[in-house]
């Protein structure tokens, strides 16, 4: 066992750092999947795997994080608990459930600090069959040009025009126009891409490798800055049929003290989306059962996220920008999906805790 505030870390250096140190305390080999380019500091970048487990347990919990990059230092410290968690351990092993932690899906963006890959991606929607036509997000055409203007901090004609479009249009639409997913702007915001990225091609060969043998799959993908501070929104990821939904919740909603929400039915504070990383569970672990759930912890006020993301875009696309203003919008990012207290780390750890104990006995059902 370590402290909750020791599990957490600054940089990802030094979250991948405790992760390797506590996969190795825990005497479990690790398997490293080298990112191509360099991290913030010059450092390593990888996508690592740790499996505690026999490699033939038909009952596999994914526990993941870093999708969205920056997200990571939240999700690293729920996985760095975990692994130094003996009770934890023990009680998964006694259920015949192997534990796969996949450390910083995105590490480029963890490092960088940014929501996105090396290719400007958002990597939970970029899971499509690109050999098809792509969903089109005509909402997003027509904030693109607000979104991003020339000038950061926006100028106030900039803002006129963005509480007038709000106005017009409500605050819900606002945040699906530009959280939905897009695959026109290569250089904006949830860009979905047009072909899979290395986040992507990495995932599903790990996905090959540990879960072509597991009839039963749980799947908590740990992500931050939707909802309120502190708060673990339980979202459904999986199809859209109702024994899915209903197992998720059996497993998770803890008899509806926890609720857990569906992007399918508008209940959730995400908008509905589409090109999710959890449908490469389907092609590549077809024979399994899959029960996936999207822990989803509060930060900030979505328009205060949504305005760090739009700096943070913009700096993107204004390398030349001055290394204080540069400064100063990488600390508004990371302040944006990771609220560095004491307080919200305790949160982020019961909660995930508890969701991963309920996996545990939801895969041990018959
Ligand atoms: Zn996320």
């Amino acid at each position: 066992m370590i402290g909750i505030a020791q599990a957490f870390a600054p940089t990802y250096a030094r979250a991948r750092t405790q992760f390797l140190e506590a996969a190795a305390a825990a005497s479990l080999p690790i398997e490293s999947h080298r990112h191509p380019l360099p991290g913030r500091e010059g450092e390593d970048l990888a996508m690592d795997v740790v499996r505690d487990g026999p490699p033939d347990a038909d009952k596999l919990l994914i526990v993941s994080s870093g999708c969205h990059g920056v997200e990571g230092y939240c999700g690293s410290g729920v996985q760095v608990f975990a692994l130094h968690d003996q009770e934890w351990r023990d009680l998964a092993r006694a259920q015949g459930v192997a534990v796969l932690y996949i450390h910083a899906l995105n590490p480029h963006g963890f490092s960088h600090i940014r929501r996105a890959t090396h290719e400007n991606v958002d990597l939970n929607r970029n899971f499509h069959d690109f050999s098809q036509p792509l969903p089109v997000n005509t909402a997003y055409r027509e904030v693109a040009p607000l979104l991003l203007p020339d000038a950061w901090p926006p100028q106030a004609n900039n803002v006129r025009d963005v509480q007038a479009w709000i106005a017009g249009h409500g605050a819900a639409a606002w945040q699906a126009a530009i959280t939905r997913g897009q695959h026109e702007f290569a250089g904006g915001l949830f860009y979905g891409g047009t072909a899979p990225t290395w986040s992507n091609r990495t995932l599903r060969a790990v996905l090959r490798q540990h879960g072509s043998r597991a009839a039963r799959v749980g799947w908590i993908d740990l992500h931050t800055g939707l909802g309120p501070s502190g708060l673990g929104e339980r979202i459904h990821c999986g199809p859209d049929d109702a024994a899915a939904v209903q197992r998720a919740r059996q497993w998770w909603a803890g008899g509806g003290a926890t609720p857990v929400t569906s992007l399918h039915d508008g209940s959730s504070s995400s908008a509905f989306l589409t090109g999710l990383m959890w449908t490469a569970i389907e092609d590549e672990c077809p024979q399994a059962e899959f029960t996936g759930m999207t822990l989803e912890y509060g930060t900030q006020p979505l328009e205060d996220v949504l305005q760090a993301l739009r700096a943070e875009h913009w700096l993107h696309l204004h390398p030349e920008a001055p290394a204080a203003q540069a400064a100063q919008i990488k600390a508004q990012m990371l302040a944006a999906f990771y609220t560095d207290t004491d307080a919200w780390k305790g949160q982020v750890i019961s909660q995930a805790r508890q969701s991963m104990f309920q996996a545990v006995q939801g895969l041990n059902k018959s």
